[in-house]
């Protein structure tokens, strides 16, 4: 199986992607691999540090970028995986992608989600989750030091957002919409739930 976790910053994604992982590996007995977009190989680690902490660019080159870092994750990382029966479940994929480059950026969505396609030969999950959070509420959750694209700006946090909500009303089969301002625990517990059944678990 291949599970994608979607959402804006600090609802809770790399949390829960750590938690549901060491879950499924306990339930199905299986070798779970959890991974992420942007940096998830060495290669990634680069392009995330370009993107995120490097020059400002402009919404191409950032596309450009994002799908550079996805094409090879998905090559070297996610299809081996899947190919020896593992279990992969990643923090962002190219959903991040229409919803950040084209909902928040405003580049078209359509191109952004060839461009996603293109880069990773058609691969989408079985399960996507939405973390779904008000961006002022994530904002708060967050420390350290803001990245490039967390400084973004109110506008840019709310278009991406909606773009989130958007697809996931438009493809009920792949996405679970999960409200993420629950505590930790309750919003891990209905996870649990919904995505055993929609993997048949
Ligand atoms: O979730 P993570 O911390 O890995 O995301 C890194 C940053 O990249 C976040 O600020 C997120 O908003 C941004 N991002 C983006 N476009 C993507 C993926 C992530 O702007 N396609």
């Amino acid at each position: 199986y291949f599970v994608s976790f979607e959402g804006g910053d600090g609802v809770g994604k790399s949390t829960h992607v750590r938690l549901l992982g060491r879950w499924l590996g306990e339930v199905t007995g299986r070798e779970v691999v959890t991974t992420r977009e942007p940096g998830g190989t060495q290669l990634g680690a680069q392009l995330r540090q370009a993107v995120l902490h490097g020059e400002d660019m402009g919404p191409r080159a950032e596309a450009l970028l994002y799908a550079a870092d996805r094409a090879h994750h998905v090559a070297t990382v996610v299809r081996p995986a899947l190919g020896r029966g593992a279990i992969v479940v990643t923090d962002r994929y190219l959903d991040s992608s229409v919803a950040y480059q084209a909902g928040g950026r405003e580049l078209s969505e359509d191109d952004v989600e060839r461009l996603s396609l293109w880069a990773t030969g058609g691969l989408l999950p079985d399960v996507t989750v939405l973390l779904d959070l008000d961006p002022a509420a994530g904002a708060a959750r967050l420390s350290g030091t803001p990245d490039r694209l967390e400084r973004a700006g109110e506008d840019f946090h709310r278009r991406t957002r909606e773009a989130f909500l958007r697809r996931a009303a438009a493809d009920p089969g792949r996405w679970l919409v999960v409200d993420a301002s629950a505590t930790r625990d309750d919003v891990q517990a209905q996870l649990r739930v919904d995505v055993a059944a929609r993997l048949d678990l």
